[in-house]
């Protein structure tokens, strides 16, 4: 009788952002437009992972089908910029060697995190910009191109119009931008070799201007990934960097011996709060314990657990 290995857990969760997510406005058909791409993104991730891929192919698989999805912000349905434009963020990490890659401000790539990918996999670098990243797509048949204007949906034209009437209306209260983003997207993988990997892809906040850049495309702000946990955010950027947040949570793992959901529930619900930011994460750790956490009303997110269980929710209590 031949000695089977025991079957190692895969573990997928995806998220589609944290925000103020007001079922009323939002209203049925949108809430269940989201479900199923929040399905439709678990079920390609967790092919990947099904098929014995890895957990960095799992993560870009997953990430691209949320980039494609209008209702999130990232791909298609990003956001405005003041300019009416898109700016595109996407990082990528594999936690097992930790190489890392990242794109900022780009306006031309389809799944900006398969330029994060290529980043990764064919460049020296970890994190490529603007123009010179545009340019490193061009050396790059496999990288989608798309006008910028392809980006654009009348829900977030929308939003930017209304960002900037408030804003002539009062120039403070329009700097506080706490629950006023939702949709950046991401991934964290747990693969049958043990190891893990995480995503994160954005346009940003609506209304940005100066080349702002938030978390999302900074490894150790937005996304981490090493041996232990694979971490991505979503939130008001600015405080996720000042609080290195996916990078404390995963610390807080490997030098304290934290349990993952006490790190990312101390960082999320109490370091960045309590310096005035607010938002959300999700992680994995090397067991395939699954967790959430968010300050926000709600959080668009879905998961597969090692057992095959497996959800999509919007609210808090869903
Ligand atoms: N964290 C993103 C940013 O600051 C926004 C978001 O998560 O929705 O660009």
């Amino acid at each position: 009788m031949s000695m089977q290995s025991p079957r190692r857990p895969l573990a997928l969760v995806i998220h589609g952002g944290a925000g103020v997510i007001d079922m009323a406005t939002l209203g049925e058909t949108a809430a269940q437009r989201i479900h199923a791409d929040l399905d439709h993104a678990l079920d390609v991730g967790y092919g990947v992972l099904a098929a014995g891929g890895g957990a960095l192919d799992a993560v870009e698989a997953a990430v691209c089908a949320l980039e494609d999805a209008p209702s999130f912000n990232a791909g298609r349905g990003a956001v405005f910029t003041a300019d009416g434009r898109h700016e595109l963020d996407a990082s990528i990490m594999d936690g097992q060697h930790r190489r890392a890659g990242a794109v900022a401000g780009v306006s031309s790539v389809r799944n900006p995190v398969r330029l994060a990918r290529r980043v990764l996999e064919d460049s020296p670098h970890v994190f490529l910009i603007g123009a010179g990243a545009e340019q490193f797509a061009d050396l790059h048949a496999d990288i989608e191109r798309v006008p910028n204007e392809w980006f654009s949906t009348e829900a977030r034209r929308l939003q930017l119009l209304e960002a900037q009437r408030e804003e002539q209306q009062t120039w403070q209260a329009s700097q506080d931008l706490r629950g006023r983003y939702f949709g950046t997207v991401g991934a964290v993988a747990l693969d049958s070799r043990g190891h893990l990997a995480a995503a994160t892809s954005t346009g940003g906040m609506t209304n940005k201007r100066w080349g702002r850049v938030g978390d999302s495309p900074l490894i150790g702000a937005g996304t981490w990934a090493d041996a232990r946990c694979a971490v991505s955010c979503s939130g008001w950027g600015e405080y996720y960097i000042r609080n290195a947040v996916a990078h404390d949570i995963a610390c807080r793992v490997a030098y304290r011996g934290d349990r993952l959901r006490h790190a990312a529930e101390d960082v999320v619900l109490g370091e960045v709060p309590a310096h005035g930011g607010d938002g959300g994460v999700i992680a994995l750790d090397r067991d395939g314990n699954v967790v959430v956490a968010f300050s926000t009303r709600g959080m668009y997110r879905g998961w597969i657990r090692p057992d095959g269980s497996r959800g999509t929710a919007i609210q808090r209590d869903d």
